[in-house]
């Protein structure tokens, strides 16, 4: 499904779940997309054939996927995030799957992956992705231009991309719903999220829409301001718990504190990796110690 922004921009909105995403379309002299990840029927309606240039915000696979479609388009992704989509160790690597043993005991990788829809076929052909730019790459597409500005926090080369002549920001997965934000994978950090949330509210931008929500916003700064409130919550939800007690990694994920509910072993499994990057965070910071090994209390 399509949904009109402007004479020139439409958010292809995906009609599945979460391992897919919403995409931005540019109709112009140079016809772009940015993300690949809406579910086929939505993507057939821009006309991948005929597309010339993909952008991508990040390596995920739900904004990846899809790539194939996209024969004739030269691909671009941020420098950073390249080399997670040059072969499957990378993706392993980047995405924490090899942590998945150490934090996971019991549960069965393959099959908690299948419910979400993200087995290994899924990563085929995402090799494909050939070029890189840089922060501040501005793309010139004939009337429109964009501009890529690096934003990580969610991994290492995400990128939000802002259209200046519409004062518009399409900010990726700075995804602005009621789970965001995320920071569960390797090179990805709570610290990073909020300057890069900081970074387009310097923007001033009048619109907003993100990846994973369904309609442009037009009140972006109180929009944004709190979601990066909601990383300090987090640090001290955590902070507070270690307050009478000190506690391993599996306690404090028992405790929901990122997450209201684990409705699947994957959603646990990315509670911890994110307290883990909190606890780092409060170490940091002076607030929070490891007073032996694997158990963390306050100061
Ligand atoms: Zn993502
Ligand atoms: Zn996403």
């Amino acid at each position: 499904m399509l949904l009109k922004i402007s004479d020139r921009l439409s958010l292809v909105i995906s009609e599945t779940g979460f391992t897919y995403c919403n995409c931005l379309f540019i109709d112009d002299d140079i016809r772009t997309i940015i993300d690949t990840g809406a579910n086929r029927n939505s993507l057939e309606e821009i006309k991948p054939d005929s597309t010339d240039l993909v952008l991508y915000t990040h390596h995920h696979i739900d904004h990846v996927r899809g790539n194939t479609y996209f024969p004739q388009a030269q691909k671009y992704i941020h420098e950073l995030d390249y080399p997670a989509l040059e072969n499957l160790e990378a993706i392993i690597h980047y995405n924490c799957v090899d942590r998945w043993t150490d934090l996971m005991p019991g549960y069965d990788f393959a099959e908690s992956g299948a419910i979400l829809g993200m087995g290994e076929e899924q990563y085929k052909g995402l090799e494909k992705v050939e070029h890189t730019f840089g922060d501040q790459h501005i793309f010139d597409l004939g009337h429109t231009r964009v501009q890529a500005l690096h934003t990580p926090g969610h991994s290492p080369g995400h990128c939000v991309f802002w259209f200046p002549e519409e004062e518009l920001v399409f900010s990726g997965d700075i995804c602005l719903t009621k789970a965001g934000p995320w920071y569960g994978e390797v090179f990805a950090n709570p610290g990073d999220m909020l300057s890069s949330i900081e970074r387009v509210m310097e923007l001033k931008p009048k619109k907003i829409v993100s990846c994973h929500t369904n309609r442009v916003y037009d009140d972006a700064i109180p929009r944004l301001t709190e979601f990066k409130n909601r990383i300090y919550k987090r640090d001290e939800r955590i902070y507070k718990y270690l307050i009478s007690r000190a506690a391993s990694l599996d306690e404090i994920a028992d405790q929901n504190l990122i997450y209201l509910q684990h409705p699947t072993p994957f959603v646990l499994f990315w509670e911890k990796l994110m307290v883990l990057k909190h606890l780092d965070r409060l170490i940091e910071q002076g607030r929070v110690e490891e007073v032996e090994p694997g158990l963390y209390q306050a100061r």
